[in-house]
């Protein structure tokens, strides 16, 4: 998969911008506040119809104007899809695959798939476990449809029942729908360590030896998949799962009216990363636990490529200047398959780069491009 060329309208703090990509790197230079990541971002929403970091599309339009538009041109599956997005102050954003338009980011993310790593990224494993949950969460949406599906039905069910156990002592009458509510929870939450097992037991496939490659041998990663304590095997079949989660449930229930929240279900669930046998986040360094984190990301691109048979496009926000030279050099010249977008501040960075193109952005407009 790869992106040949986009062109933004009042997207961010791009007024009007067309660029056409390398199939292979691309440097997107310049100094801050000019527009890097914004770019990156709006690549990023052609696969999944969401930002990483807008919580709402309307941040993503531009100050002064009502609305934002990205177009591209996408190679997928042997074809060229002209995407279209729309997003317009007040109203529900318009997606468009050549000229069709799509109901859901689903759909979207069946033609075009991104992994993305940004700077908050590289404290993935030193954070709590939300941050390990939104990697496997946002790999596995664009992945399966069905998991998107049911992770958006599981987080409806979740909020329904905080709000009956909070308002329960004045209202009652709403732990009527109690029981109904938490068996729905069960059955998603089946739905959803069912999936994030078989994911984490595929990145087990891949990033031990991706993690070699890029850190330069040494420590052997692993990873070990925590979900609801009554859950003896992850990867069972889901009526199991459910029957398990059941039994979670019965013997939280006085603790979840009592503390008024929802104590049962994956949505604590954690992937502890391991070094050499030892917890990364308890004992790895600053720079080591980086390199996983970083790893964890490439393995989950070897996933796409599997998975489909195609290289997702890979975003590489700002990580150049945390890395020593020897895995900048890895990034920029060792990953030969599929398309990378990079970007960075130090010119001196574009020395080391062998062969793709390098754009030069600065307050939201393109300066120049070269290609080597
Ligand atoms: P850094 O190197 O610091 O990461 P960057 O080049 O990645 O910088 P961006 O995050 O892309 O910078 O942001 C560029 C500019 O876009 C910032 O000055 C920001 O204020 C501005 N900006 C963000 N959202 C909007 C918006 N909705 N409309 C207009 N400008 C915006
Ligand atoms: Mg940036």
């Amino acid at each position: 998969m790869r992106v040949d060329s986009i062109s933004l309208e009042g997207f961010r703090n791009y007024h009007s911008l067309r660029a056409d990509f390398h199939p292979g790197v691309n440097l997107i230079v310049g100094d801050n506040a000019q527009g890097k990541t914004n770019l990156l971002e709006a690549i990023s929403y052609l696969s999944a119809a969401r930002s990483h970091r807008a919580r709402y599309d309307r941040e993503l339009i531009g100050f002064d104007v009502d609305a934002a538009h990205i177009r591209a041109a996408v190679q997928s599956r042997g074809r060229t899809f002209d995407l279209e997005v729309k997003l317009a102050r007040g109203r529900r954003r318009q997606l468009w695959a050549n000229g069709v338009k799509l109901d859901t980011a689903a759909e979207l993310s069946g033609v075009v798939h991104t992994v993305l790593f940004c700077p908050e990224d590289l404290s993935l494993i030193k954070e709590g476990a939300a941050q390990r949950r939104r990697f496997l969460d946002d790999c596995i949406c664009q992945l399966r449809p069905r998991y998107a599906a049911a992770l958006g039905e599981y987080r409806r069910l979740y909020e329904h029942k905080t709000r009956i156990l909070r308002d329960s002592q004045e209202r009652p009458d709403l732990l009527d729908t109690l029981e109904d509510f938490s068996l729905r929870m069960a059955q998603t939450g089946a739905l959803l360590i069912h999936y994030r097992a078989h994911f984490i037991r595929k990145l087990l496939e891949y990033a031990p030896a991706v993690h070699r490659a890029f850190s330069g041998g040494g420590e052997e990663l692993g990873l070990s998949y925590h979900t609801v304590s009554t859950v003896t095997d992850p990867l069972a079949p889901t009526r199991t799962l459910l029957q398990q989660l059941l039994d979670h449930q019965k013997t939280h229930r006085r603790a979840e009216l009592e503390a008024r929240q929802c104590l049962s279900g994956p949505h604590k669930d954690d992937l502890e990363v391991l070094l050499s046998g030892r917890s990364a986040r308890m004992f790895g360094s600053q720079g080591q636990t980086r390199t996983a984190a970083l790893s964890l990301k490439l393995a989950a691109r070897e996933i796409f490529f599997h998975d489909s048979g195609e290289w997702p496009v890979l975003l590489l926000d700002d990580v150049l200047s945390e890395l020593d030279q020897r895995r900048q050099e890895f990034v920029l010249n060792a990953i030969t398959d599929g398309q990378v977008f990079i970007t960075c501040c130090e010119e001196e960075k574009l020395q080391r780069l062998r062969s793709g193109k390098v754009f030069h952005i600065r307050g939201g407009s393109l300066l120049e491009w070269g290609e080597r």
